[in-house]
């Protein structure tokens, strides 16, 4: 009898606001998985766009991939910290500035195609909780528990208003409400794997729910599906 562990793959993609990340890292610290956070690998792509004074939605991206060295650290406590070209930059990835950049260059296929065997890479290796727009439908279309997290748009950017507040970058909440929508219209029309359900995604809508009880939403689902 084959004895060894399966490695186990969840997918939860969504719209940005959803609370895939803070859910995706309880979930994953819960149930001793790794927790891989996709956005922040575009995010450092998308910064090093913004330090060579390229605009993010511009076909000239494509010819600064070959600079760009993404290595990813998780420290005991499970935070995944980001190196580009060795730096550390998991802090600076989290502006508003970043995030706005890291949704257009996201729309590139060559940006895509670049990041694509990483997410799949980590994957191989560990049993994985894995939050993004297109984990489900691309990166691990076979995965094994696929979760589609969703929001309406004023409850996602009231979170990300309030994220920011706590982080001290107060901005207005109607242009937190215009980002918000204008990222969404980004992820969801762009040609290049859209951000959408996959066919055999659970959906789960988070706008009337608190955090402990989509927690414990997605943790039976989870359990269900895999005996974890
Ligand atoms: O999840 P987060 O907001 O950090 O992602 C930043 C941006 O990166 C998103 O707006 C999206 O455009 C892009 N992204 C993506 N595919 C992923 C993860 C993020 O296109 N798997």
């Amino acid at each position: 009898m084959d004895t060894e562990k399966r490695i186990l793959s969840i997918a939860i993609d969504g719209p940005s606001g959803a609370g895939k990340s803070t859910l995706a890292r309880a979930a994953a610290k819960e149930l001793n998985l790794l927790y891989v956070d996709t956005g922040a690998i575009y995010r450092t792509v998308a910064l090093h766009t913004l330090r060579r004074g390229v605009e993010p939605r511009d076909a000239a991206v494509e010819a600064l991939l070959p600079e760009i060295g993404i290595t990813m650290e998780y420290d005991p406590g499970g935070l995944q910290r980001m190196f580009l070209n060795g730096e550390d930059v998991t802090t600076l990835i989290r502006t508003q500035e970043v995030s706005m950049a890291a949704s257009a260059v996201s729309a590139h296929p060559a940006v895509r195609a670049f990041l694509l065997e990483m997410q799949r890479d980590l994957a191989k290796r560990r049993s994985v909780i894995m939050d993004g727009r297109d984990i489900g439908t691309v990166v691990l279309p076979g995965a094994d528990v696929k979760i589609f997290l969703t929001a309406g748009s004023e409850a996602r950017a009231r979170r990300r208003w309030l994220e920011l507040q706590q982080r001290g970058t107060s901005k207005d909440f109607e242009q937190v409400l215009r980002e918000t929508r204008e990222r969404d219209a980004n992820d969801m029309n762009r040609a290049a794997a859209p951000l959408r359900p996959a066919e055999d995604a659970i959906m789960l809508d988070t706008t009337e729910i608190n955090f402990e009880e989509s927690l414990e939403r997605i943790l039976a689902i989870i359990r269900g599906r895999t005996g974890l």
